[in-house]
C-alpha cells in the first residue's frame, strides 16, 4: 500500500498519454505551446504498461487515462486492453474532450474501459468556438451520445467562467441529468498558461445561482473524490470541485504520470521525478523506488488561492488535470 507523509492512502494514478490536443481551451492551452515534447521522448504503451504493473502491484486501484487529448494517441484501445487484461477489477476511466469519441467509443468499451469523463462547457456552438478555438460542439455531442449508446458510464466536467458560459450552468446540468450523467462543475484553476481574460466562477457564486432554480443539500465529499456532492430534491446529485477550498487536499489520493514519464505528486507544483530511465532499462525495482519517493514527498496542500498570489506553473495539458 502507498501511504504519504500525511497518512493519506495513494491509490489513484492519472496517466497523461499525450500533451498534444486538438482544442485550444482558454483555461488550459489557448496558444499552441512553443514546442511539444519530441515524439521519441514519449513513453511507448509497452513502457507505460510496465510502470502500470508496478503501480498496481504497489497498491494503485484506480487509473485514469488523460492528456492533452488522449484520443489523439493512436492505438489507445490496445493500451487500455493491456491494463484491463492485467487487472480487470481496476477502476479504469478516461477523461476526454469527446471530439473523436463517436468513432472510438465502441473500441474503448470493448477494450475494457468502464467510465468516461467528458468536458462540456457549453451547449452553444459559438461559445464552444470561443472556448476551444474551433467549431467543436457537434462532434462533442455526437461523441457523448455514442459513448452512452455503447454503455459507457459518463460524467460531465464543466468549468464555469464569467462572461463566457456561466449563464449555461442550469442548461448543462439539465442536459447531463436527462441523459443520466453526473455533472461536476470545476472551479477554474489559475495557471501560467491560461488566457489572462478568464474569471472563473467560485463555488459560492455557483451555488447561489443554482439555488435560484433548485433545492439541494450538501452531502460533502464522497470518499476520496475531489468533488463535493449536492443532492437535489429529486435525488439527482451534482458535484463541485473546489481546489481553492480548505478541505480539498485532505483526502487526496492521486499522483500523476506525464507522457514522458514525469511522476508528479501534486497538480499545482513543478516538483516531479522521472521513471523514464528505470522503465526504459526494465528496472522495475528502481521504478517502484521512484514511485514510493514521489508518494513520500506529496505535499500536504496545493497553493491555489494562496495569499501570496502565486500561480501554478504546471500546465494542465501536461498533467492531464
Ligand atoms: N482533453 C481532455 C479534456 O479536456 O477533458 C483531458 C485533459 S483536460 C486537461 C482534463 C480536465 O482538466 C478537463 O475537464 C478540463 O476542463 C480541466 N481543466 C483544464 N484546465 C483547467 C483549469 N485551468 N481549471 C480547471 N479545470 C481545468
Ligand atoms: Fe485540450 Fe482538454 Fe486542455 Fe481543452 S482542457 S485544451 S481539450 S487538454
Amino acid at each position: 500500500m502507498l501511504i504519504d507523509s500525511y497518512e493519506r492512502v495513494v491509490d489513484y494514478l492519472r496517466i497523461s498519454v499525450t500533451e498534444r490536443c486538438n482544442f485550444r481551451c482558454q483555461y488550459c492551452m489557448p496558444e499552441k505551446p512553443f514546442s511539444w515534447v519530441p515524439k521519441e521522448n514519449l513513453l511507448t504503451f509497452e513502457e507505460l504498461f510496465l510502470f502500470v504493473k508496478v503501480a498496481i502491484d504497489e497498491g494503485i486501484k484506480k487509473i485514469r487515462i488523460t492528456g492533452g487529448e488522449p484520443l489523439l494517441r493512436e492505438d489507445l484501445d490496445k493500451f487500455i486492453k493491456m491494463i484491463y487484461d492485467y487487472a480487470p477489477d481496476i477502476d479504469l476511466a478516461m477523461t476526454t474532450n469527446a471530439y473523436l469519441l463517436k468513432s472510438t467509443a465502441q473500441k474503448l468499451r470493448d477494450a475494457g474501459l468502464k467510465r468516461l469523463n467528458v468536458s462540456i462547457d457549453t451547449l452553444k456552438p459559438e461559445v464552444a468556438l470561443a472556448i476551444a478555438g474551433k467549431d467543436v460542439l457537434q462532434n462533442v455531442l455526437e461523441g457523448v451520445n455514442e459513448a452512452l449508446a455503447v454503455g459507457l458510464k459518463v460524467k460531465v466536467n464543466m468549468v464555469p467562467m464569467k462572461n463566457m458560459n456561466a449563464d449555461e450552468i442550469v442548461d448543462v446540468l439539465e442536459y447531463s441529468k436527462k441523459r443520466g450523467m453526473t455533472i461536476r462543475f470545476i472551479e477554474y484553476m489559475e495557471n501560467k498558461y491560461a488566457s489572462k481574460e478568464i474569471s472563473g466562477l467560485k463555488s459560492d457564486e455557483l451555488l447561489s445561482m443554482l439555488r435560484e432554480h433548485y433545492e439541494f443539500v450538501d452531502e460533502g465529499y464522497d470518499g476520496a473524490s475531489p468533488s463535493r456532492y449536492y443532492k437535489m430534491s429529486d435525488g439527482y446529485r451534482f458535484g463541485i470541485i473546489e481546489p481553492y477550498g480548505d478541505d480539498f487536499c485532505k483526502q487526496c489520493n492521486r499522483i500523476r504520470l506525464t507522457a514522458e514519464g514525469q511522476l508528479i505528486p501534486c497538480l499545482y507544483f513543478d516538483e516531479a521525478l522521472s521513471i523514464a530511465k528505470s522503465i526504459k532499462e526494465g528496472d522495475i525495482v528502481a521504478a517502484s523506488e521512484v514511485l514510493r519517493e514521489v508518494v513520500r514527498t506529496k505535499p500536504e496542500k496545493n497553493r491555489w488561492g494562496g495569499e501570496d498570489g502565486e500561480v501554478s506553473t504546471r500546465a494542465f495539458y501536461e498533467t492531464g488535470g
